[in-house]
């Protein structure tokens, strides 16, 4: 009776104190107000989020990681790495592309012409210095790197470290710790099941990919990271065989629905040769086959106005990812308005790769605002030295985000994921709750003391872009 008095007391105390300091959206209006960058930083890093669901699998992780592995013997089993120090003509034999810090493991370097041999060193015999530079080639952190650096180099510079199956799954465990500790519940990464390999660099199954990574992520710590993982086989799509990729992507995944959810299609889509239009055919096969299977594909990723997030559409795609010149196409923004199409936003991503370097022509705010579900993405985070924070703060900055509107997204990331009915159920729920208990706990007056509290991870991209004077601590082991 005593203990039921008190409650109902400290209760009627909290109400109170709500009352007079304001409901939670108001005092989420005056942080945004008096923070500093630090506070609002660690206040998003606090903030409870849902998922992930544009997201590289290689591309997601902080490049510390992968040069740990390299550098560390313990890691890596003793195996040999070379990594291309000087880029000079061989008379017969060229590697293409033409990339310094080119990474081989030891079977790959060996196949090489002498001359080209020459070119390259064990990563172990970099000096500090070659070591820093490998680092920094392996991030878009430069004034003038863009798309091109992206795509046509960056990946030759990670080496082999992603796609090995012995090592890869423990790599995602140590990215999830990292995602869970930012609030992350939920990442559906894309990735290619048949593109892996041994240590020793020899192709393996998908079967295995499947067996092994099932595996490692029932293992205790993966379970306590709090992030629930799911797949899509990512397609790229200007290979002149995708068509045959699509027709083995819903066969594997009609076979795996437990880990796989869904179909992508990536590259660049300034290459001519990927466009949407080209898959027309095989997908309308594909569905005469086989149970529903969702399909969220990059579309709209472009400078100029095209059709080519209707024709996604036309394929039957239930998420958009990027879907950057969807203004540019009225009659296509008209159809997906209240048409329960989800656009996946990827705001540092764009910035970085120059298809939207004014934050304020991005369309985001005009799709959340319009009725077009959007969710926060952080696409290739490994590359921007970014956290999925960076994504909440630029969104929360830029475009003034109500503390209605965050919560949305986050839900909306959810709601629109590919999770089976169980799942989404549960996280939703959890989703709720915690969105209860973090406004009782830091949208209140004492927000200034609670955020001190926050063990906040800070990215080289935060502190460049928001003014953080906090040190960086992103790719430092989370333990
Ligand atoms: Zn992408």
């Amino acid at each position: 009776m005593k203990k039921s008095l008190l409650s109902m007391g400290l209760a009627l105390a909290g109400l109170c104190a709500s009352v007079l300091y304001g409901e939670p959206s108001k005092v989420f209006d005056q942080i945004k107000q008096a923070a500093s960058p630090d506070e609002l930083y660690a206040l998003l890093y606090a903030v409870p989020k849902g998922g992930d669901l544009h997201h590289h699998g290689g591309g997601s992780m902080p490049m510390e990681y992968a040069l740990d592995y390299y550098l560390d013997a313990e890691r890596n089993g003793g195996r040999q790495f070379y990594i291309r120090t000087r880029i000079e003509a061989c008379p017969e034999h060229r590697l293409r592309p033409e990339v310094m810090y080119h990474v081989l493991g030891e079977w790959d370097w060996k196949a090489l012409d002498p001359c080209l041999q020459k070119q390259f060193k064990l990563v172990t015999e970099l000096t500090e210095a070659e070591q820093a530079a490998w680092l920094s080639d392996l991030k878009i952190d430069q004034e003038g790197e863009g798309r091109d650096e992206f795509f046509e180099k960056i990946w030759w510079r990670m080496g082999p470290v992603f796609n090995d199956l012995s090592v890869g799954p423990d790599l995602l465990v140590e990215n999830m710790k990292a995602m869970g500790k930012e609030g992350l519940r939920y990442i559906e990464m894309q990735v290619i099941p048949w593109s892996h390999t041994d240590a020793e660099g020899n192709p393996v199954s998908a079967e295995l990919w499947y067996e092994t990574y099932k595996k490692r992520l029932a293992q205790p710590d993966a379970l306590a990271t709090g992030v629930t993982m799911r797949f899509q086989v990512v397609i790229i799509r200007f290979l002149p065989e995708a068509e045959d990729h699509v027709r083995r992507a819903f066969e594997f995944i009609d076979k795996h629905r437990d880990l796989f959810v869904g179909i992508n299609m990536a590259g660049r889509e300034d290459e001519g040769k990927g466009q949407a239009a080209r898959f027309t055919e095989v997908y309308r096969e594909m569905q005469r086959l086989y149970p529903k299977i969702p399909l969220a594909i990059h579309a709209g990723e472009a400078d100029e106005g095209n059709s080519n997030i209707r024709d996604t559409l036309a394929l039957g795609a239930d998420r958009i990812g990027h879907g950057l010149n969807l203004l540019k196409d009225t009659d296509t923004y008209l159809l997906m308005r209240q048409n329960q199409y989800m656009v996946e936003v990827n705001l540092v991503s764009n910035k970085l790769l120059e298809y939207v370097p004014d934050p304020m022509q991005h369309p985001f705010p005009v799709l959340l605002r319009t009725g077009i579900p959007v969710s926060l993405n952080t696409d290739d985070r490994g590359m921007w030295d970014s956290t999925f924070t960076d994504e909440y703060y630029s969104a929360v900055r830029y475009y003034n985000l109500s503390w209605e509107e965050l919560v949305k997204v986050g839900r909306d990331s959810l709601v629109y994921s590919f999770l089976e009915p169980s799942k989404k159920a549960e996280l939703m729920a959890d989703y709720d709750a915690a969105v209860l208990e973090f406004e009782s706990t830091y949208l209140t007056e004492d927000w200034r003391d609670a955020v001190q509290d926050v063990d906040v991870t800070v990215s080289n991209y935060g502190k460049e872009n928001f003014g953080l004077t906090s040190a960086v601590n992103l790719g430092d082991p989370i333990e």
